[in-house]
């Protein structure tokens, strides 16, 4: 086989969001686990809606995700190829000029359906004479241009879906061109994807319909017909559809709350799989374990809260060198140490600010059991504090007290961090240092 290649073909009409990046990062991995090519073609036929912002959102989240592209095209500069395309199909025959205004086809789909038919276009526009459209021309009506399928089976073998039937008998003859001579995504889809190599199109089902109409348009275009592969679609955590909910799970508002974009990767191969949901270190990672015969048939569910329980994982397990940075940007101190005692604390990254806060204080501590704290304040050992400091103190404080379990923990941890739970206060002890210690336990705020 040629070298394999394969798209990401996003319209700029939104911002990318959990449902888009899933054919994006599917189509990224197949590329790399096979050392193919990645295109990101930007699908910006419909001038109206598309805008350059959005292209570039789009660009940026996916800089941002990690997933780099080897070449980017945008179908608003290859409007020659698609007219050169028409032009092909026109003369063979299979590209005919219809005049129905879109009330005109719904009253007839109406009919149709009232008739218990289906709602086929019914290729009226074929039977007109030249005459009917030199008439219907002078009315001032200007044609919209539908593709005349063949109507026989049209089959593939689904890398996802396995085999996979479609009668184009069932279909209607799809509209190619509009009346204003602008291009639904149909054709330039085909069009580009012969021209660009395309050997695999990996995509949502509810492009298989279309599916079975582009292959038609492969062949009339004497285009090699590339693999097809549709995966499932995703739903909510109750198995509700997402519909406008999507708008708000943007990669955008996603990064804005802090998840990492291994996180939201990890969750979004996985689900929908035969795969776990597993906290992925690295893109390798999650290339090697890409497969697309793992992907099943049944909707890929979306739960916000498993790809929070992922970032978590994902930051419980990184070390300090990866977050370094980051936590300097948010003004968190306290190097290493800092970050392995609280590591396990934290859902996103900026989580680390409310423990900082808690080492720098000033904390307002929570007295439970006052004789308790004096007495440990009175034990406290003298400076220097290391790791051995916490557990010679509290086997004393245990012998003065009497006090164990949870009795000697619980007021410990209220009085020292103002909070009912947090990462082990052994670790977190020599962070805050003796003299903010013995004031918290004293019941002053420091
Ligand atoms: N622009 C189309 C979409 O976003 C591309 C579909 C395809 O991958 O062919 O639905």
């Amino acid at each position: 086989m040629s070298e394999i290649a394969v798209r990401f073909a996003p319209s700029p009409t939104g911002l990318l969001h959990i449902g888009n990046i899933r054919p994006a990062l599917f189509n990224w991995l197949f590329a790399r686990k096979h050392g193919g090519r990645f295109v990101l073609r930007l699908d910006d036929t419909d001038i109206a809606r598309s805008c350059e912002e959005y292209a570039e959102a789009i660009r940026e989240d996916l800089h941002w995700l990690g997933l780099d592209w080897d070449e980017e095209v945008r179908q608003s500069d290859r409007l020659d190829l698609y007219a050169e395309a028409a032009e092909k199909l026109k003369a063979a025959g299979r590209l005919y000029p219809a005049y129905e205004t879109p009330d005109e086809l719904e009253r007839r789909r109406k009919r149709q359906r009232a008739q218990g038919l289906p709602p086929i276009y019914d290729r009226a526009a074929l039977k007109l004479t030249d005459e009917d459209r030199a008439k219907l021309e002078a009315e001032g009506r200007k044609p919209h241009w539908r593709f005349k399928l063949d109507h026989r089976e049209v089959a593939w073998d689904d890398l996802i879906r396995g085999e996979q039937t479609i009668d184009a008998g069932s279909l209607s003859d799809p509209i190619l061109v509009r009346a204003d001579g602008t291009y639904l995504y149909t054709l330039p889809s085909v069009v580009d994807d012969i021209a660009l190599g395309i050997t695999h199109v990996i995509r949502g089902e509810d492009h298989v319909a279309n599916s079975g109409a582009q292959i038609q348009i492969f062949e009339a275009l004497g285009g090699s017909v590339p693999w097809f592969a549709h995966h499932n679609m995703l739903v909510g955590a109750e198995g509700e559809s997402l519909g406008k909910r999507l708008g708000t799970l943007s990669i955008r508002q996603m990064r804005e709350d802090g998840l990492e974009p291994l996180a939201i990767l990890s969750h979004s191969a996985a689900i929908g799989t035969s795969d776990p949901v597993t906290a992925h270190q690295s893109l390798d990672e999650l290339i090697e374990s890409f497969d697309l015969d793992k992907v099943s048939r049944a909707p890929a569910r979306f739960d916000m809260s498993e790809l929070r329980g992922v970032n978590a994982k994902l930051l419980h397990e990184r070390p300090y060198e990866k977050v370094a940075d980051e936590l300097s940007a948010l003004g968190v101190g306290g190097g290493e140490a800092f970050w392995l005692a609280v590591r396990g604390n934290v859902t996103v990254l900026s989580d680390a600010l409310e423990w900082w806060q808690v080492v720098q204080g000033p904390v307002t501590p929570v007295i439970e059991d006052e004789e308790l704290c004096e007495a440990a304040a009175d034990l406290l050992p003298r400076e220097p504090w290391d790791g051995t400091t916490w557990k010679a103190w509290i086997d004393a404080v245990k012998a003065e007290t009497g006090r164990k379990g949870r009795a000697l923990f619980h007021p410990l941890r209220l009085a020292i961090t103002g909070r009912a739970a947090g990462p082990e206060l052994g670790a977190l002890l020599p962070l805050i240092g003796r003299e903010k210690v013995a004031v918290r336990l004293r019941g002053n705020a420091a």
